[in-house]
């Protein structure tokens, strides 16, 4: 067992540091304050060749695997959740799928512009009725002739308003369960598609969150992934993956949180000595600390196996579940050693801590992730 990066991901990793310290750091707190997703950021990233970064190059990607992936996207997270966000969702769930399941057709005309960072990707698998229990949809797509016409409303998509993309989830044989669902590619210049809601919210907002109405959306024969009834397979096998970059993206938060807070133990003077070191606040930079490793090493554990092309479900699922929670505890410690400065939008640790409530729901709520983990002891 060697727990030492291999250098080409050292090198990402540290030119992507470079890049978010440089570029993103400086503008992290005032693009949620105007809620604007910072289109330029993600011309950099493109530019810097990670925006497809698991994706094989002969489609334009890095050609990278999802221990390189999780790397870049904690780094995002170090200093931007909303970029983190919208970064992973535009990697496992609007471009990877694509490479895993579409034809060569599809990866030309779809995939490319994704792994390069022309365009962007979203993934429209939830509705305003359904979540949890996705499979549960309502959303419809129906054959007419050579062509498909869908049909419905999704919920809390990322990036639906700056996608040029986005895979949408609908029923093709109801009654079928989950093997009635299929997966289209939907242009969001197809007519009938529509963002009507664009959500205001507690963190993440540079990062779009989404309802959009799909109103007789046709789409020809070959906007369809895979086969019919092959789209709650293809969500499954997302999940493994996406659930690693919402990992990484928690420790990332947790990683930026902690840095904050152990700069400002180390300067800020109560009682005549620096805060850092009363124990009750040593100690909680300890935890943080013990925390963020405890969960990267799970992180990277699943992105090893993943790359290994085992079954993922339980350790990216556990990665998940305990990256995310740390990342919320962590987050809220460090409000608490900044005390009243901490309060303040001035200073960071407050941002992680909205950013980091949203990791225990998005892909899998924590409570959907200790299901899944049941399943898997066979309870
Ligand atoms: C910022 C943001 C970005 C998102 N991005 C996307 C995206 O890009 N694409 C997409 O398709 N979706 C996206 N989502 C949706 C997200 O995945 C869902 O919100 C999530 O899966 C939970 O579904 P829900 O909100 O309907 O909650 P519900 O399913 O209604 O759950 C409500 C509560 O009930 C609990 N619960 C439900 N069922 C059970 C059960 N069986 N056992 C125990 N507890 C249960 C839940 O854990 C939760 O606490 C996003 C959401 C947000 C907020």
């Amino acid at each position: 067992m060697d727990f030492t990066l291999p250098g080409e991901h050292r090198m990402i990793r540290d030119s992507v540091r470079e890049f978010c310290d440089e570029e993103i750091a400086p503008i992290a707190q005032e693009i949620e304050d105007e809620h604007r997703f910072p289109a330029e950021v993600f011309d950099q990233l493109a530019e810097l060749d990670v925006m497809g970064v698991p994706v094989g190059e002969e489609y334009g990607g890095l050609g990278g695997d999802q221990l390189m992936y999780a790397l870049v996207t904690e780094e995002l997270g170090r200093v931007s959740g909303s970029i983190g966000l919208s970064y992973a969702a535009h990697v496992s769930l609007g471009s990877k799928p694509i490479e895993l399941f579409g034809t060569e057709a599809q990866k030309e005309r779809w995939l490319r512009p994704l792994a390069t960072g022309e365009t962007l990707g979203a993934w429209a698998l939830t509705e305003p009725g359904s979540g949890s229990d996705a499979s549960d949809m309502d959303t419809t797509a129906e054959r007419d002739g050579d062509e498909w016409v869908i049909d419905g409303t999704k919920q809390f998509i990322t990036n639906a308003t700056v996608a040029g993309s986005v895979l949408v989830k609908a029923v093709t044989a109801p009654g079928e369960g989950y093997g009635g669902i299929s997966t289209f590619v939907v242009d969001p210049d197809d007519e009938g598609f529509e963002v009507s809601t664009v959500w205001d919210k507690m963190g993440l907002n540079a990062s779009p969150t989404c309802e959009i109405q799909l109103n007789d959306v046709r789409v020809p024969g070959d906007r369809l992934l895979g086969e019919p009834g092959d789209g709650w397979d293809q969500t499954r096998k997302t999940l493994d993956g996406g659930r690693i970059s919402i990992a990484a993206l928690s420790v990332g938060l947790a990683q930026g949180a902690f840095e904050a807070a152990l700069s400002y133990a180390k300067e800020r003077e109560q009682f005549g000595q620096p805060i850092g070191e009363f124990d009750a606040v040593r100690d909680m930079l300890v935890e943080m600390d013990r925390k963020i490793e405890r969960a990267r090493l799970l992180t990277h554990k699943a992105a090893v196996r993943y790359d290994e092309g085992e079954d993922v479900t339980r350790l990216s699922s556990m990665a998940k579940l305990d990256a995310s929670e740390i990342s919320r505890e962590v987050a809220e410690d460090a409000v608490q050693v900044l005390g009243g400065y901490g309060y303040t939008t001035d200073f960071a640790p407050q941002r992680f801590f909205r950013d980091a409530k949203l990791m225990e729901i998005g892909e899998g709520t924590s409570e959907i992730q200790r299901l899944v983990l049941g399943r898997e002891l066979g309870l």
